[in-house]
């Protein structure tokens, strides 16, 4: 073809392309170009017709891989000669609808630097204002009602844009073209200020009081993107303090803010890829290694050598924290809720909620739809890996190895997430959190219907967790039997298996070796597992090995006070509950007596191969953490102690499909009572762990010849131990799958739930 050639050419694309400032990329793209034609949105896509000298098509084409608008992500890119149609002008036309079609739409996104500096610059004028955004920012998800994705069909419907506002609206060359929250001071959201019975100021003086606020150790609520956050001064001991007992948390860490990377140096150790994660476009939470000369206050993170630092993401977010003497440097932003309940989003009811932990309200008038959490992520291994994956990353789809029919996976009981699935994608849900509470459940079951809506799936399969307890359960329960829909029940750790495998796109058949290592889940026997070797994939497992049952004594009262856990494992290796021992110190004389009779006559003590249980136990046995407040604590209070440059292990002999504790017991309470320091005592049991657990893969590898290995379940997130257990199995030449974008902590059953119904479903069509 001779370059000169004039040509047509049709161009479909696919992903996120509609809000994200597509169509005028496309048209200052095809302008620079010399080429006519059109572009326009459908409901899965965006189609342009170009006509044009085949050189200049060419060019055009290519900025599409080279130069794509930064929000965009473009999954399919299909192109189709076509003779040319004699364009005359290049257009954007009317959106065009295709029924039942969907499109994937964009999470929230941090403010960009143009608007960034725009919004400080004094000559703009947007200057100083909070709610600046446009194509490639802003917020996007929690606003959105309906699709299309157009202002009438979210929460910014009632701000009827001025003149200046709509001409950039209207202009395909400008940043805001279509930017469908555009707004400015003359028409868009404001602030102000509140205490619960009235109004103290509006706008510029509403953003100065907060900070004045927070400055005189108040604790104000702030309106954000999401929800409402609790903020107060995080060098200030006294408000730290006051916000833990107003918001009834004692120890679960606080997030913090500040204004930039510089400010974040002085309190935490920072690697190139923590800088990456910290200022992505998601912005999320980061636990990073705290520097002991950190002025942030004990109380923000107690009993913790780490702190989650988060960046400001919204034009509001970095005024409250503009760099000023005597306004404090770094802020806690935690969660707007009480102890254990969803985020509050809604004006009124955050009000009401927050009105005896706040003293004042940041306020503004855009409504919020869709209530969404921070993310919280780390870096290990030099790979970001999310720990809470929400604002930012959810309702990004996430790819599926194998094509599905609309499916619906309600998740586990904790950390909860559910799954959608259409075709090639899952949409996995934002955080929604623990399944314990009525208002926790009310925003499960409005989310359903929201994801259904937004991307058109009406599940033909739901996917639930063995627990029949679960609310998620119980939900899915009740929709299948109401919708006279197939109803498929996962195992808790085979669903681990399968997250970790989808996560990785596996696609194999043969099975792999699972190490699924958590605190709960209800097995096929009906005990409580969470220590678990198996072999399996998509299609089913064999649980080739599994910690051995110690009696969980009182249920969820030993899940609460590791202490009586580590009395159970004691007794269960015929050890004495000497007076000595920090866990038979930490119970009263008649709990002991309790758990010893709970213990002898099997009262209400399932029997678990928990290793969330054991990790428990042991740090109780060490005196770290007899009793909890927060999901995890213990474990990781056992983390922090242990010695890193310690390499003693511990035996745990296998037998008949068993890992046997005792000997482990023994060894332990002999060197603690032979004085070797907890910091040591520690990391030998660390070291135990990961090399049980490369014991465990060489012993399948023998039996099978799998050469995989995948990680999964919430213990996974002990960093010690995932990096130990990896340098061992790749060392030896196994190959590691692992979470990175979905997290390996109950956050990732939806998907895994999803993946194993949709192979029955496939293996179903397969036997018609
Ligand atoms: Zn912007
Ligand atoms: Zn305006
Ligand atoms: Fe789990």
């Amino acid at each position: 073809m001779q370059s000169n050639d004039f040509i047509g050419l049709k161009i479909r694309v696919h992903g996120i392309v509609q809000g994200v400032g597509f169509r005028p990329f496309v048209y200052t793209n095809a302008i620079q170009n010399n080429l006519t034609g059109w572009v326009r949105n459908t409901s899965n896509g965006v189609e342009i017709e170009v006509n044009g000298a085949s050189s200049d098509v060419d060019t055009f084409v290519s900025a599409f891989h080279l130069s794509p608008p930064p929000l965009a992500r473009i999954d399919t890119f299909k192109t189709e000669q076509c003779p040319p149609n004699g364009y005359e002008t290049f257009e954007i036309l009317e959106s065009q609808l295709i029924p039942g079609e969907f499109l994937p739409i964009s999470p929230d996104m941090a403010i960009c630097k143009d608007c960034l500096r725009e919004m400080f610059d004094p000559s703009d004028r947007r200057f100083r204002y909070p709610f600046i955004n446009c194509t490639n920012c802003g917020p996007r998800f929690t606003i959105i009602q309906d699709i299309p994705y157009d202002r009438p069909k979210t929460t910014m419907a009632g701000f009827a844009l001025c003149p200046d506002c709509l001409l950039e609206y209207q202009n395909p060359q400008d940043r805001r073209f279509h930017a469908q929250p555009v707004a400015c001071p003359e028409c868009g959201p404001q602030l102000f200020f509140q205490t619960t019975n009235q109004t103290l100021a509006h706008q510029e003086n509403a953003l100065q009081m907060a900070r004045q606020w927070i400055k005189d150790g108040k604790i104000v609520a702030i309106k954000g993107l999401g929800g409402f956050h609790l903020a107060c001064d995080a060098s200030n001991q006294d408000a730290v303090k006051k916000l833990r007992e107003r918001k009834r948390r004692s120890d679960k860490p606080f997030a913090v803010m500040t204004f930039d990377i510089e400010q974040i140096e002085q309190h935490c150790e920072l690697n190139e890829q923590e800088k990456l994660l910290l200022t992505s476009n998601e912005r999320p939470v980061v636990l990073l290694d705290r520097k002991p000369e950190s002025t942030i206050a004990y109380e923000v993170a107690p009993r913790q050598n780490t702190l989650g630092f988060m960046l400001p993401y919204t034009p509001l977010h970095y005024l409250l924290l503009e760099p000023e003497d005597l306004v404090p440097d770094v802020w806690v932003m935690t969660s707007g809720n009480l102890s254990e309940e969803p985020i509050a989003f809604d004006d009124m009811e955050a009000k009401e909620r927050l009105s005896h932990i706040a003293d004042g309200f940041l306020m503004h008038d855009r409504p919020i739809y869709m209530r969404v959490d921070d993310s919280v992520s780390r870096v290990i291994n030099s790979h970001a890996s999310v720990i809470r994956r929400a604002r930012g990353y959810a309702p990004n789809s996430t790819p599926l190895p194998i094509a599905s029919p609309p499916i619906f996976a309600a998740g586990a009981e904790l950390k909860n997430t559910f799954c959608l699935t259409r075709n090639q994608y899952a949409f996995i849900s934002h955080h929604i959190g623990d399944l314990e509470n009525y208002e926790t459940l009310k925003s499960y079951e409005a989310a359903i219907v929201h994801y259904q809506n937004l991307f058109r799936i009406r599940p033909e399969y739901i996917a639930i967790d063995l627990h029949p307890d679960y609310l998620s359960s119980q939900y899915g329960l009740k929709r299948a039997q109401n919708e006279n829909i197939t109803l498929i029940k996962v195992q808790h750790h085979h669903a681990h298996l399968a997250a970790c495998l989808a996560e990785n796109q596996w696609t194999a058949d043969e099975p792999v070796i699972g190490l699924c290592l958590d605190g709960t889940g209800l097995g096929t026997d009906g005990a409580i597992w969470g220590g678990e070797v198996l072999s399996g994939n998509y299609a089913g497992f064999q649980r080739a090995a599994h910690l051995s049952y110690t009696p969980l004594p009182g249920g969820d009262a030993a899940v609460r006070k590791p202490a009586r856990m580590a009395l159970a494992h004691l007794w269960k290796s015929g050890l004495e509950w000497a007076s000595d021992l920090a866990p038979v110190k930490a119970l009263s004389t008649e709990e002991k007596s309790v758990v010893h009779t709970q213990l002898e006559k099997r009262i209400n003590s399932p029997e678990t191969s928990s290793m969330g249980r054991l990790f428990d136990a042991v740090s109780a046995f060490l005196g770290l953490c007899e009793e909890i407040n927060y999901e995890g604590q213990a474990a990781i209070e056992l983390e922090i102690a242990a010695d890193k440059n310690e390499d003693g292990i511990y035996p745990f002999p296998f037998v008949d499909g068993k890992i046997d504790l005792s000997p482990f017991w023994h060894s332990l309470s002999h060197d603690w009572r032979s004085g070797t320091p907890v910091s040591k005592l520690s990391a030998r049991f660390h070291n135990s762990i990961a090399y049980l657990c490369f014991d465990m893969a060489k012993k399948l590898k023998q039996e099978t010849g799998c050469r995989t290995v995948a990680l999964s379940g919430g213990v996974w997130q002990n960093r010690f131990l995932f990096q130990r257990t990896v340098r061992l199995l790749e060392k030896a030449g196994f190959m590691v799958l692992f979470h990175q974008k979905i997290p390996t902590n109950d956050g990732g059953i939806s998907l895994g739930q999803a993946m194993i119904a949709a192979k029955y479903y496939q293996l179903s069509m397969i036997g018609k």
